[in-house]
């Protein structure tokens, strides 16, 4: 028996053979399973490319016919059957990572809250970074058997997709949430019944139901408000991710944070380790303080008790990144809270006051880093300068006693990798790789692979990035989306046997997207060599309320339109899982020059790393301890430069010295062969640096032993008392 699927969306009917495909299209599993990947594109090929990817929807719009077919094809079946016992055995979980190293936990769960995940294309919960680390997170915890359920938003109102106009305007599009099309179920109660939470706002309680998706062994819960009990304005309450004034987003912490608890309650989970994955969901601290005080706790007991089982991880040095509301905005949702909580109002603003401007009203931060017992930065870089950054939260501690640790980000390996690299690295590192990922002695067979192949295998990627290029212009073209103006600029003549630079990360200001056209007649140069020639694809969308971001777009934008740079720019519109994808695993270079030290950590460059796609980049984030001086190229930024502008000149004079005497010349160089033997000594030594240290298996081995291990073996007040 399996469990049954109370999938919101339209009934499929399946053939009888075939019925345990739609359990499989409603486990993520699929996902990061090259074979069960391939199995959903067996079914059609076609409609897996135009579903971009989405076996939920595939298996709604395939043609009968051709499932009967399947259900009656020997080879179809012999596969169906071969992933569905590799399914079964990885979420019987007998032995598992978390299994052999922590018999002694029984009681461990990990409760990890964030405002997005990034899982798959087809479920558009997530903005960037912070959702795809969040995402990957599970899936390594699910791999690692490491017991784990995570908490976030559904955002039924839709997902940003970014167009640009013929005059190269970015503009916001929301596309609505189709779930029916997604791998989302309703959460139920031990008792069967549907799970629902209720939570106070000023003159009302509105209602969240929760819907659960199933990340492998991890349970994903999210909170929905779009029910007919709630008035219209709550209905929308989590309509966008970062959607609304300030106010809405003060609902939404509130939502996530202590409707967060309230669903783990009401589905009858008690986790041991409470993860706050960036200041957004911190009010789940205020709940649980609330229950231990409620339950008869002095405050003071309540407090050592929430300190000692929330782990806080910050995610950035922009200030703008950190939440912090306006005192007169927070009274009115969190009167009778206080008394709740035996505090009095200022002895309760003060939990979220940041003494370096106590005025500014109510930081989610400063809430945080006060009540975790357990904090981190995401980069060792990062580590030093949120100490910096914090410190005065400590007073009276030496900037380097300040605890906040690092734990740098790394990425969930199944997802990132292509599939024709993952076929090299089973066939020389060993089948079970991926098992191993963060073992260096692993990574140290990769010089068995021979030049030829590797090259083969990454020439193959760039043409079918090149072709995902083409086949996007072709369509929007067909729909009358693409202007003609715009047929240059979105890529279609770029050329596959050309050096080819990927640039796409947010148009936030800070990550300089036009460092590179510092010197027009420089690039010009570069990009028209008819010997050596460059080409760049950026992508990336800017926060709709971002003029600056924007304006960078724009500017960009004109660049790749610009006829005499010869068509050798190109920007990809609606930057998302499923274009970095393509651009991580097809371009050559992967570029990246924020400004230090305002990249926490990146992990962009290190998918493009495990893919064989070494990274030219500014020493910040986590390239600061990823560069050994020959795995790639680092620019060494002028930090002390007198001004943004001097720096900027710098850096890009770096930039610009290394692409020529270096990156250009080394790709060009080949033997008689064709192959670019020194190219490929740097590819090599970037997937045998990088992967082992930067994968997520090595980032979720450290948590659990620096944040989680003494808070899960320390005993809660309420099992000693
Ligand atoms: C990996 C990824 C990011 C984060 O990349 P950075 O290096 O942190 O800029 C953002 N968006 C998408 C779609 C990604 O896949």
């Amino acid at each position: 028996m399996h469990e049954s699927h109370q999938a919101s969306g339209i009934p499929v009917t399946l053939p009888g053979g075939l019925v345990r495909l739609q359990e499989l299209a409603h486990n993520l599993w699929w996902s990061w399973q090259p074979e069960a990947r391939r199995l959903f594109e067996g079914i059609d090929p076609i409609l897996w490319q135009l579903t971009h990817h989405n076996p939920v929807k595939l298996l709604q719009d395939v043609k009968p016919e051709r499932l009967t077919g399947l259900n009656e094809d020997p080879v179809f079946i012999r596969r169906y059957s071969a992933v569905l016992k590799s399914y079964d055995d990885y979420m019987a979980a007998s032995s598992t990572w978390f299994s052999s190293h922590s018999p002694q936990s029984p009681q461990t769960l990990i409760a990890y809250f964030s405002a997005e995940f990034g899982i798959h294309n087809s479920i558009p919960i997530y903005s960037g970074g912070l959702g795809i680390l969040a995402g990957d997170y599970c899936k390594e915890a699910s791999d690692l058997g490491i017991p784990l359920v995570a908490l976030g938003f559904m955002y039924p109102q839709g997902y940003f997709h970014q167009r640009i106009s013929p005059e190269g305007w970015q503009e916001a599009e929301y596309e609505p949430f189709n779930q029916v099309e997604s791998p989302i179920d309703v959460a139920s109660t031990p008792s069967g019944s549907p799970c629902l939470v209720r939570i106070e706002m000023p003159g009302r309680t509105v209602v969240a139901v929760v819907r659960q998706i199933r990340v492998g062994r991890v349970r994903l819960y999210l909170l929905d408000t779009n029910v007919t009990d709630n008035a219209p304005g709550d209905r929308e309450l989590c309509g966008r991710l970062y959607g609304g004034d300030q106010e809405v987003r003060l609902r939404q912490e509130i939502l996530l944070g202590i409707g967060g608890v309230r669903v783990l309650r009401a589905l009858g989970l008690a986790p041991s380790v409470w993860h706050v994955n960036e200041g957004h969901s911190a009010f789940l601290i205020l709940e649980r303080l609330r229950e231990l005080v409620q339950a008869g706790h002095s405050y003071a007991e309540a407090a050592a008790h929430v300190r000692q089982s929330t782990a806080f991880t910050t995610h950035t040095p922009v200030p703008a990144g950190h939440d912090v509301f306006p005192r007169d905005l927070m009274d009115p949702y969190f009167q009778g809270y206080w008394d709740q909580l035996g505090l009095t109002r200022e002895a309760f603003l003060e939990l979220g006051t940041h003494p370096d401007s106590p005025d500014a009203g109510f930081n989610m931060t400063a809430l945080a880093m006060r009540m975790s017992g357990h904090v981190n930065g995401v980069s060792r870089e990062h580590g030093r300068v949120s100490r910096g950054m914090w410190r005065s939260l400590w007073p009276g501690l030496p900037e380097e006693h300040v605890p906040i640790r690092s734990v740098t980000n790394g990425i969930h390996a199944p997802t990132w990798i292509a599939a024709e690299m993952n076929e090299l690295y089973s066939k020389y590192l060993g089948p079970e790789w991926t098992e191993h990922v963060d073992d260096p002695a692993v990574w140290q067979r990769i010089t068995d692979i021979p030049d030829g192949e590797l090259w083969a295998v990454r020439q193959a990627l760039k043409r079918k990035l090149m072709s995902h290029i083409r086949d996007r212009a072709r369509a929007g073209w067909l729909q009358g989306t693409l202007h003609a103006s715009q047929a240059l600029a979105s890529g279609t003549l770029l050329e596959p046997e050309a050096l080819t630079i990927g640039f796409a990360r947010r148009f936030a200001t800070y990550k300089r997207a036009s460092l590179i056209f510092s010197s027009l007649v420089r690039l010009q140069h570069l990009l028209h060599d008819p010997w050596r020639p460059l080409q760049i694809v950026f992508a990336g969308k800017a926060h709709p309320a971002d003029e600056p971001g924007r304006l960078f777009i724009h500017q960009v934008y004109s660049f790749c339109k610009d006829h005499g740079l010869g068509g050798r720019l190109a920007f990809l519109e609606d930057y998302d899982m499923h274009t970095a994808k393509y651009l991580v695993q097809g371009v050559d270079v992967w570029l990246n020059t924020p400004r230090p030290p305002m990249e926490a950590c990146g992990t962009s460059g290190q998918k493009a790393a495990l893919n064989g796609v070494p990274h030219l980049s500014v020493l910040d984030g986590w390239w600061q301890e990823g560069y050994d001086g020959a795995n790639g190229w680092a620019i060494p930024s002028a930090q002390n430069a007198s001004d943004a502008d001097a720096q900027d000149r710098e850096d890009a004079e770096h930039l610009y010295r290394i692409l020529e005497q270096d990156v250009i010349p080394l790709y060009y160089t080949r033997d008689r062969d064709g192959i670019p033997r020194g190219w490929l000594q740097i590819v090599k030594d970037a997937i045998r640096t990088t992967a082992p240290r930067f994968c997520a298996r090595r980032m979720l081995k450290e948590y659990m032993e620096l944040l989680y291990t003494d808070s899960t073996q320390r005993a809660s007040p309420r099992q000693t008392s």
